[in-house]
């Protein structure tokens, strides 16, 4: 069977006449009405390499557009029209820099009010933990008022309140407890005398 030849389409180039890739430049969409009128105007040779040369010296302040150079009433308008789009392209870059200002200082206080409640954080935390403490100390207080027979106030191993009779008072950590004689010698060095 013979292999179908493609018809349709354009004919690939021989490989020696390829062109290379084209250089492509992107332009700003404001100006693009201008570059074409230009690029049309360049096409119709009604702008000349010196009239170009002279239109940039222009853009870069080196000549008063109304000076005598300029004798073709387009070329000025050109000139014209392409000093109004700069100056608007101008006051468009100012207001996006002022735009970026504006929400830097926003973030700066952003980060100053999460630093502010981090803190504050920490210190509802540290006042947490000091009530924390406090209730301990008044349970402490509370059981021994619930004892009066001053029952020993160690904890067995098994977790279960020991009930024997109470004849020592001992320093638990800065707390005074009173425990029997056998929970005594666990608190051997923090007897109270
Ligand atoms: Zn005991």
């Amino acid at each position: 069977m013979a292999e179908k030849t493609e018809k349709r389409g354009r004919k690939p180039l021989p490989a020696d006449k390829k062109k290379p890739p084209q250089e492509t430049l992107k332009i700003n969409d404001f100006i693009l009405p201008f570059v074409k009128k230009l690029k049309g105007n360049l096409k119709n040779k009604l702008v000349t390499e010196n009239t170009l040369s002279q239109l940039f010296d222009v853009l870069d302040g080196k000549y008063d557009q109304q000076s005598s150079m300029f004798k073709s009433p387009e070329t000025v308008k050109i000139v014209n029209e392409l000093q109004e789009k700069i100056r608007v392209l101008e006051a468009e870059k100012q207001i996006i820099k002022d735009k970026l200002i504006k929400n830097k200082d926003i973030r700066l206080n952003l980060v100053q009010e999460r630093d502010n409640w981090h803190l504050n954080a920490v210190q509802t935390k540290n006042e947490l933990e000091n009530l924390k403490s406090s209730y301990r100390l008044l349970k402490n207080n509370y059981s021994e008022l619930l004892n009066p027979e001053h029952v020993c106030m160690a904890i067995k191993a098994n977790g279960e309140r020991c009930s024997k009779k109470a004849k020592l008072d001992v320093n638990q950590n800065g707390i005074m407890i009173r425990v029997c004689l056998l929970h005594a010698k666990r608190f051997e060095d923090h007897v109270v005398k």
